[in-house]
């Protein structure tokens, strides 16, 4: 049985070569990954601006010694280009409005009593105070974004106000889903005796998804031919991701059919949940095998195939990140396989550290405790844990983010 790391490590020297490109509208951009770097083609901010509701006044007609009244020679609510400044006066100026060229300085609305007519300082402000000066977020010209990054909320925001209308992205990739096992029914259709509901397409679909893939579900019988038909039949698509069918039983084809239509690479990874993890490939097809139980397809989805995936799209091999934390419990019998306990993260007082409480129920099928889960305990292989030890965690919100 291969280690985590060792499959992680040969899972990376497979990954093929970046896709093609396309350029999308930024409204479609979200979760691609960027291939080209945009340039900002403004300043962010494009000229000075208030921050605050006030008074725009030009600092050197401020003598010392407050108050000091100035008349209100014009009004600047934002969207509106400012005429300048005439000397000695001020403007009422809003939150987000231009600042009249010749004023430097906006003094705070609370800080003044005023009226249409004129407005009396009472506190001094520091020179240039309020103003959002230009370029001092983004330069015209500036790189915002490099190529391999994964846009989310904020990048597109940010690719936005640096007014970038089209991004140019790596394609969209293909996923087909091989969901195996002759006891599987579709959620909400009724369930006949010996059957059970198949919870792996929605969650994969789902993670796939999220990560910008298209997915391609086929339901395979439990048969060798069913099996081989549809392995040759998915090759077509940028990866094969299959679930169940990968142990040792009578009913378990794809390792058979794998080795028919392509090439193992590797079987069966020291970890718990997910011991039975295929990985090999048809036609230079990536073909990842799942195990059928739901929590053991996750955690193997999330550890090897999501890194494999995202650089498969032009991305980076990003492995899960481990932060430290409390064990919180004592674990005396060891496993040589690596453990990935689904826990809940608590913090015992305001100070006090962030403890690791495992789940109650850890079995391979239980889904509930799953979805309670903020973290994935991770225990080396014969590693004795006690309850003040530091342990390592995977934030679940963080690998089904991706
Ligand atoms: P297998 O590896 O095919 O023997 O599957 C292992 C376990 O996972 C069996 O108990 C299956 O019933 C269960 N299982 C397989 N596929 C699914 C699925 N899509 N949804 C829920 N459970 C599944
Ligand atoms: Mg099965």
């Amino acid at each position: 049985m291969l280690s985590v790391e060792q499959a992680l490590h040969n899972l990376q020297q497979t990954v093929p070569g970046k896709p093609g490109t396309e350029t999308v509208d930024l409204e479609h951009a979200h979760r691609r990954v960027l291939a080209e770097a945009p340039v900002a083609i403004t300043d962010i901010p494009p000229a000075d601006n208030s921050a605050m509701d006030g008074f725009a006044v030009a600092y050197g007609d401020l003598k010392p010694g407050m108050p000091v009244t100035l008349p209100v020679s014009a009004r600047q609510p934002a969207g509106q280009a400012p005429m300048p400044l005439q000397p000695g006066t001020a403007v009422r100026i809003f939150t987000g409005a231009e600042l009249p060229p010749g004023a430097d300085t906006v003094i705070i609305q609370e800080d003044c009593r005023y009226d249409t007519k004129q407005v009396c300082i009472n506190v001094a402000p520091e020179a240039g105070a309020n103003v959002r000066r230009q370029g001092e977020d983004m330069r015209k010209g500036q790189v915002l974004l490099e190529p391999g990054r994964r846009l989310q909320a904020a990048d597109i925001a940010l690719l936005a106000a640096g007014g970038i209308g089209r991004v140019t992205v790596y394609r969209r990739l293909t996923a087909a889903l091989l969901i195996t096992g002759d006891e599987l029914v579709q959620p909400g259709e009724p369930l006949p005796a010996g059957r059970i509901y198949d919870s792996n397409t929605p969650m994969l679909r789902a993670l796939l998804e999220n990560m910008g893939f298209e997915t391609a579900p086929y339901h395979v019988p439990d048969t060798a031919e069913d099996t081989i038909a549809i392995l040759r039949q998915s090759a077509t698509a940028d990866v094969i991701i299959s679930t169940g069918g990968v142990s040792v039983g009578e009913e378990d084809h794809v390792g058979n059919a794998l080795a028919t239509l392509g090439r193992t690479a590797f079987w069966k990874i020291a970890m718990k949940p997910g011991k039975p993890f295929l990985f090999g490939e048809v036609n230079s097809t990536p073909l990842f095998g799942l195990p059928g139980n739901p929590v053991s397809a996750l955690v193997t989805f999330c550890i090897f195939a999501r890194p494999f995936l995202s650089a498969m799209q032009g991305g980076e091999f990003v492995k899960p990140r481990h932060w430290p934390v409390k064990a919180g419990f004592n674990m005396t019998r060891t496993s040589p396989r690596q453990q990935f306990l689904r826990a809940t993260l608590v913090q015992e007082d305001d100070h006090g550290e962030l403890t690791a409480v495992p789940l109650g129920r850890q079995g391979s099928a239980a889904l509930d405790s799953l979805s309670q889960a903020d973290a994935l305990v991770v225990i080396p292989p014969e590693k004795v844990i006690s309850e003040t030890d530091p342990v390592e965690v995977i934030l679940l919100a963080e690998l089904l983010s991706l």
